[in-house]
């Protein structure tokens, strides 16, 4: 088990799909827990083995606060099998330091995946909870999407990126989510 070092957006690898994973060997277990110890050194509320240089479908996500007790959950081979509503999510994430801004999230999700022990299971995050937008944002990483892709304000986003000395957007990766769009205009 070991802290490791996060890649910072502009690392190629963040923008490559990841492996299915085929067993959950003892590297897979150790690269979990490797996964585990990077989030909780940084913080964060999840991180997905891409993020530290592992090309592979897992992610780790423990949205537990304050004084509640620790409560990871692995994610491998994850499937969103069902998505409704949408949300105004303010994101950031730990390959990109200190960089936040509004971005288009489902409000709810259902997620199948497999565990840390090789059991299935299915998990809800409903009402634009941090977990289903966290969810979302951990998934997208398997596929080389990152949360900028999804940003509201185009602007703002890149404000924000060149106030960090961080790589500009990627006009080509920018998603656009028409249907998440006009069911925000409708909430505003
Ligand atoms: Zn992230």
């Amino acid at each position: 088990m070991a802290i490791k070092k996060v890649l910072h957006y502009g690392e190629p690898s963040l923008r490559e799909p990841s492996k299915e994973v085929h067993k959950v060997s003892k590297k897979i277990k150790d690269l979990i827990n490797d996964l585990m110890d990077t989030m909780y050194a940084q913080n964060g509320v999840g991180l997905a083995a891409p993020q530290i240089g592992e090309n592979l479908r897992i992610f780790v996500i423990d949205v537990a606060t304050g004084n509640e007790p620790l409560n990871p959950i692995v994610f491998i081979n994850p499937k969103i099998i069902k998505k409704s509503g949408a949300v105004k999510s303010n994101e950031g994430c730990l390959s990109f330091p200190e960089t936040y801004t509004d971005v288009r999230r489902y409000a709810n999700v259902m997620v199948k995946a497999i565990n840390e022990n090789g059991k299935p299971f299915v998990l809800e995050a409903k009402d634009g909870s941090l977990l289903a937008r966290a969810i979302q944002h951990e998934n997208d990483h398997l596929d080389g999407i990152l949360f900028i892709d999804h940003c509201i304000n185009r602007f703002e986003a890149e404000e924000v990126l060149k106030k960090h000395n961080l790589p500009d957007l990627d006009p080509d990766c920018l998603i656009e989510e028409k249907e998440l769009e006009d069911e925000l205009n409708k909430n505003d």
